[in-house]
């Protein structure tokens, strides 16, 4: 089954002017990262629905995020304002009560777009709810109106600074961007339909172990051995990522002091030996 995405340029014609780069309009240039990254997506046999479909509509933002319906991401792309010209920094909107899964997927777009934009200060995911304790953003509600398991507010730094400004002017940039957001998103709703275990055969491939291992979801003698090469404080890569995401700590691929402590939690939960290393019998259990 082909997956489906909607994307969402925040706002239509032109709107959310940079005080600091004149040319520069968010809803301008959101429409035309939308546009780079529906190509991206499509490219990889992702079936992509926009919100609007010219640039200049003006759509509701509950009934943009209604759209959301029988989808299996929904994406508003923005850049952010604030009252200062300091403030550089990646913001992704999550659900209210997003699980590690779906906190997973808003961990790694913050990070690649951090890094690509390479902002002043460190990104933040984060959920907003209103006074009725519902998503205070108006496409964030509508979508949770829906069936759609995945939703998301992606801030691409801030107009009102002037070195992301004058980033996201550039088509190339956001070509980057695109290209990257979209080998994110794709690869996790792939990940959505694999087992846990063709996850971590797939993470152990990225991560270089030899000899590959069949991507298969059985727990054959070669997987068997991968999973006893343990993951440790210090470890890094894929299977760190994975290890974190099931323990319930952020996924961030290395293996510090926060995972060494979830990972003990775990251990004990299941009456292992609660040394904060995931070797053969904690990944077994983990996948089971
Ligand atoms: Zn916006």
């Amino acid at each position: 089954m082909s997956k489906t995405v909607v994307l969402d340029a925040g706002h239509f014609g032109k709107r959310n002017q940079s005080p600091l780069v004149s040319g520069y309009y968010e809803s301008e240039r959101m429409w035309m990262l939308m546009r780079y990254l529906q190509t991206f997506l499509e490219l990889k046999g992702i079936k992509v629905i926009c919100t609007r479909a010219k640039q200049t509509d003006d759509l509701a933002v509950t009934q943009r995020g209604k759209l959301a319906k029988g989808s299996d991401l929904f994406i508003s792309l923005h850049s952010n304002a604030a009252d200062d010209s300091v403030t550089d920094r990646v913001v992704v909107y999550e659900k209210l009560n997003a699980d590690t899964r779906a906190h997973s997927l808003a961990v790694s777009l913050a990070e690649t777009v951090s890094g690509i934009i390479n902002t002043k200060q460190a990104y933040a995911v984060k959920t907003r709810a209103n006074s009725a304790g519902n998503e205070y953003y108006g496409v964030m509600r509508g979508a949770a109106s829906t069936d759609c398991p995945y939703y998301y507010i992606l801030e691409h730094s801030f107009h009102t600074n002037r070195d992301s400004a004058l980033f996201l002017l550039e088509d190339e940039n956001l070509l980057a961007l695109a290209a990257a957001e979209a080998n994110n998103i794709s690869s996790f709703l792939e990940s959505d339909t694999m087992t846990l275990v063709q996850r971590y055969q797939s993470a152990a491939n990225v991560d270089g172990w030899k000899p590959e291992l069949d991507v298969d979801g059985d727990i054959d003698e070669k997987t068997r051995e991968a999973m006893s090469d343990a993951q440790k404080y210090n470890s890094k890569g894929e299977r760190v990522k994975l290890l974190q995401e099931l323990v319930g700590t952020k996924a961030d691929g290395i293996f510090g002091n926060l995972t060494k402590s979830a990972v003990k939690t775990y251990q004990k939960k299941e009456g292992l030996k609660a040394d904060g290393i995931a070797g053969l019998l904690t990944w077994s259990a983990l996948l089971a």
